[in-house]
């Protein structure tokens, strides 16, 4: 089974990420736990060059191909052959942050995506996807307050955080049978609660 966690900066998709593992680890399930951009060699060193800032030198189209590169060889090298084992896998971005990131904001357009989506991903497509979702104020204050080296959006001002929000939740209700959006302004604990008697009521572990 193949579970993405998705939304803005400050959402805590990594926590929840690895929260989601254990849970299934304590199940008996073989988990596998990855993260886009990146996730294989060679999707890693993709992922340095788009957040390096070098990308930027590349326009929209270019840096799209890149994301559709580096998802390829993930998916290729990484999440299809874990799937093919048995193994679950729960990945912290995939296709939606593509659509809302390269396509709702980068402007592209949805056909190029799509076509760059299938190329990536084949069959190899989210059984359920997690959208964390959380108001603007609190995803950017909850970016910063992380104290990392900002990385490419985490500079953007509430109007882009809010356009990130409100793409993510159009998607969610554009497939509502893949999509649950769960509200994660509550703690971290009641976030994994809510995930994991979603991923039961779903999936059935
Ligand atoms: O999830 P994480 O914070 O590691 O993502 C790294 C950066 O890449 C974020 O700023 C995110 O918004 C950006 N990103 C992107 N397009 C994607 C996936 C991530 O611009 N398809």
């Amino acid at each position: 089974r193949f579970i993405t966690l998705e939304g803005g900066e400050g959402t805590g998709k990594s926590t929840q990420s690895r929260r989601l593992a254990a849970a299934l680890e304590a199940q008996g399930r073989k988990v596998l736990i990855t993260r886009e951009p990146g996730g294989s060699p060679g999707a890693e060193a993709i992922r340095h060059v788009i957040l390096s800032g070098a990308a930027r030198a590349y326009g929209p189209a270019s840096e799209a191909l890149l994301f559709a590169a580096a998802r390829a060889d993930h998916v290729d090298t990484v999440i299809a052959p874990a799937l093919a084992a048995g193994t679950w896998v729960v990945c912290d971005r995939f296709i939606d942050s593509t659509r809302v990131y390269q396509g709702v904001l980068g402007s592209l357009s949805g056909d190029l995506l799509d076509s760059l989506e299938g190329v990536a991903v084949g069959e190899t497509r989210p059984d359920l996807t997690l959208m964390l979702d959380v108001p603007p104020e609190v995803g950017l204050a909850r970016a910063a307050a992380r104290g990392e080296a900002a990385d490419r959006f985490e500079s953007e001002g509430l109007a882009f955080h809010a356009k990130v929000r409100d793409a993510f939740l159009a998607l969610a209700k554009a497939e509502p049978d893949r999509c649950v959006v769960v509200d994660a302004t509550v703690p971290p604990d009641k976030v994994a609660e809510r995930i994991w008697e979603t991923v039961v009521s779903h999936l059935s572990p």
